[in-house]
């Protein structure tokens, strides 16, 4: 079997081939230079943006894997080919590193710290204010796939109340679920701190939007970890102008980098990161690769295929 990588260039490829020789020795791992002269030869594709001419003549292809969460930059190539099974990047690693930044951002929302953070910049010593207790903040996680149940697993040991929104109810223990449009209104009720982990798709685009913050308690906060496109942020600035939404983090941007001259920058109730929540090492994105093929050699689907009919 043959895996052409595209990622981090010339200089990474070596420590892909290392890492893929300890865990597969009998994978030919090649560079996408070898793989553009030799498309037939190819089985597997780890990349990122790879040129959908190039996937297109690979006969031989039996999968796609995303180097990162979302297929956007693989499908959105016309000549993509569309009936080779895609796959989105994801480990234990990646769920874990998101659930570490989700507690530290609801954890920022409960003691507003973006008060702190204004009042250092102005060498300002705040009064004490009543600090709120965690079991005291219920926290609503939209989306509970591969990320969404570990940040609410973790929201839920740390003391959280949790709540949970996703296509359809779960059954997670510890956790309230709701599901659909319909289980929505009831999902925002009394949380104070939403966060949103779901996928960009023509249903879920926009959702953090006036309609939206509307319905949360007067005072909540926003964590945006999922998509840029998520979020409207016109929106956002009003609401937090008008205070009914108290603070928000913002990871995820609809376009990255955030531009300089962006008002979100300057907003003293924003924390932003640089879509720094979760990225996965290359050994974990090797390992996951591997678990990959070797389903799909077995005749099985592997984990995080991306189903087309759902966008996601
Ligand atoms: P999954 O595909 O595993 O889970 C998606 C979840 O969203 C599922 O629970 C799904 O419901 C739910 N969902 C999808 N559409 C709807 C809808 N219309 N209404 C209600 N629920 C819906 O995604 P991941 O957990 O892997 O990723 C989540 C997000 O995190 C993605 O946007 C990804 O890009 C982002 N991400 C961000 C990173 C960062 O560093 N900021 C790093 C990695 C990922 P159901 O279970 O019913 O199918």
């Amino acid at each position: 079997m043959r895996l052409a990588v595209k990622s981090g260039g010339k200089s990474a490829f070596n420590e892909w081939s290392m890492i893929f020789q300890k865990l597969m020795p009998d994978l030919n791992v090649v560079d996408w230079e070898e793989a553009t002269r030799h498309p037939h030869s190819i089985n597997f594709v780890l990349a990122w943006e790879p040129e959908g001419d190039i996937l297109s003549r690979m006969s031989q292809l039996k999968g796609i894997i995303s180097t990162g969460a979302g297929v956007d930059h693989i499908i959105q190539d016309p000549l993509c080919p569309r009936n080779v099974p895609i796959y989105r990047m994801g480990s234990e690693e990646i769920s874990a590193q998101m659930a570490d930044y989700v507690l530290w951002a609801v954890l920022c929302c409960v003691r507003r710290t973006w008060q702190w953070h204004g009042a250092q910049t102005a060498h300002n010593w705040l009064p004490p204010a009543p600090n709120r207790l965690a079991k005291d903040t219920t926290v609503g996680v939209m989306g509970l796939g591969h990320l969404g149940r570990s940040v609410a697993d973790r929201l839920c040991t740390a003391g959280f109340p949790v709540k949970g929104w996703a296509r359809s109810p779960y059954d997670l223990p510890g956790i309230k679920t709701y599901g659909g449009l319909e289980g929505f209104p009831t999902f925002l009720e009394n949380l104070d701190v939403l966060i949103c982990l779901l996928p960009s798709t023509l249903e879920t685009v926009g959702i953090l939007n006036t309609e939206t913050f509307s319905a949360l308690p007067e005072g909540a906060s926003i964590i945006n970890v999922g998509r840029g496109s998520h979020l409207v942020e016109r929106d956002l600035l009003d609401a937090l102008d008008d205070g009914r939404i108290a603070g928000a983090v913002l990871d995820v941007f609809a376009h990255e980098p955030l531009c300089t001259t962006s008002p979100l920058w300057s907003h003293p109730q924003i924390i932003i990161t640089p879509h720094a929540a979760a990225e996965a090492t290359r050994p974990s994105k090797a390992a996951r690769t591997v678990e990959i093929i070797k389903a799909i050699m077995r005749g099985e689907e592997g984990p995080l295929r991306y189903h087309p009919d759902k966008g996601y």
